[in-house]
């Protein structure tokens, strides 16, 4: 256990750094499921060399650490996270950096870098119009819809592996559906876009029809992250589940969505225990019924160890399945 004055070295003491540090911060309000227990610590860098200095505290401490983007693709456990949870709000920056090239920071919301490459006639970005969350958390996780893809555009990044600070070329990435070689020892800081000019009224259309896709087919309401699971080979992860009667399905306030099967909503008081034990029954009765393993497509962050190892409540996550 991480003791106080430990933590507060990062805000007054030597390690000191520019950006945010707060102590024991509720993480609830900063993940779209509305979940989970505090960070021990939530660090916000302004720029590189905090992250710097941050990664030096951490070797010093030797503290675990994780990355915490939007938080709409993720479910953190109700105990909270020990140790830092960097969030790179304040690293957030678009700048044209060549002919038709975007350098973009990992904090920034995606929503503001689709409205800037439309602004700008830069084409890559209209389909993920509507996605939540950051650059970075898209890029970890390969955001897509409508057979576009972060991927498409990506050219480099650099990438923060511990104390290490390397460009990555698109290639390094080995992007996949919803997957990048982005694990929880790196962190993305900064990417560069290579786009393809385009018409910004045209873009606009592009924009205007991902948007009113989204309404129809996403349209859930309440707390999500989104799609739950993952789409298997040749099928629709909703299909499956709907098929196997799990509309509607319940544990505490933890509902699969009436709307979207795919989709899990909090439906008020739900704690994130409840959303995987749901995800563990609905994995469970899916593979029961159909023979398919269907493989989370959010993260997890936090300790889900005693919930998780209890045999009836089993969700097998990435991880685990390598
Ligand atoms: C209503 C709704 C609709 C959605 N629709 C779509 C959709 O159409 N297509 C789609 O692909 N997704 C969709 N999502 C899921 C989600 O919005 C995307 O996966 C999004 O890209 C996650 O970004 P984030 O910043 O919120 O990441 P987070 O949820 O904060 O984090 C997700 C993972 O990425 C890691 N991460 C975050 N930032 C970084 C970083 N800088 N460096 C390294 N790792 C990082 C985290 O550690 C975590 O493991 C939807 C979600 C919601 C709630």
């Amino acid at each position: 256990m991480i003791n106080v004055d430990w933590r507060k070295e990062l805000t007054q003491g030597s390690w000191a750094i520019r950006g945010e540090c707060l102590i024991d911060e509720p993480l609830k309000n900063l993940n779209s499921w509305r979940v989970g227990g505090p960070a021990d610590l939530l660090v916000r860098p302004l720029d590189v060399e905090d992250v710097h200095t941050v990664f030096a505290f951490i070797r010093h401490h030797r503290v675990p650490w994780r990355v915490l983007g939007g938080g709409s693709n993720l479910l953190i456990a109700d105990k909270g996270v020990r140790g830092l949870v960097i969030q790179l709000s304040d690293m957030n920056r678009i700048s044209q950096s060549g002919a038709c090239q975007l350098t973009v920071g990992a904090g920034c919301p995606l929503s503001h870098l689709v409205q800037e490459a439309v602004r700008l006639g830069y084409a890559g970005f209209e389909s993920l119009a509507g996605i939540p969350g950051t650059v970075g958390g898209a890029v970890a996780g390969n955001a897509g819809a409508l057979g576009q893809q972060i991927a498409d555009c990506l050219q480099s990044a650099l990438v923060a592996e511990n104390a290490a600070v390397e460009r990555w070329v698109c290639d390094e990435f080995h992007f996949g559906y919803r997957s990048s070689a982005i694990g929880d020892k790196h962190m993305v800081l900064e990417v560069v876009f290579a786009c393809e000019r385009s018409e910004p009224e045209l873009l606009r259309e592009k924009v205007a029809a991902a948007r009113e896709h989204r309404c129809q087919a996403h349209a859930v309401i309440g707390a999500t992250a989104g799609s739950v699971f993952k789409n298997p080979p040749e099928t629709q992860a909703w299909k499956l589940i709907d098929q196997c009667g799990l509309r509607g399905k319940s544990i505490g306030d933890a509902q699969v969505s009436e709307q979207h099967t795919n989709f899990i909503v909090n439906r008020g008081s739900a704690t994130a225990d409840e959303i995987a034990q749901l995800m563990a029954l609905v994995q469970q009765t899916v593979m029961d019924q159909t023979g398919v393993c269907l493989s989370p497509e959010v993260h997890k962050m936090g300790d889900f160890d005693e919930l998780l190892s209890r045999p009836d409540k089993h969700l097998l996550w990435d991880e685990e399945r390598r």
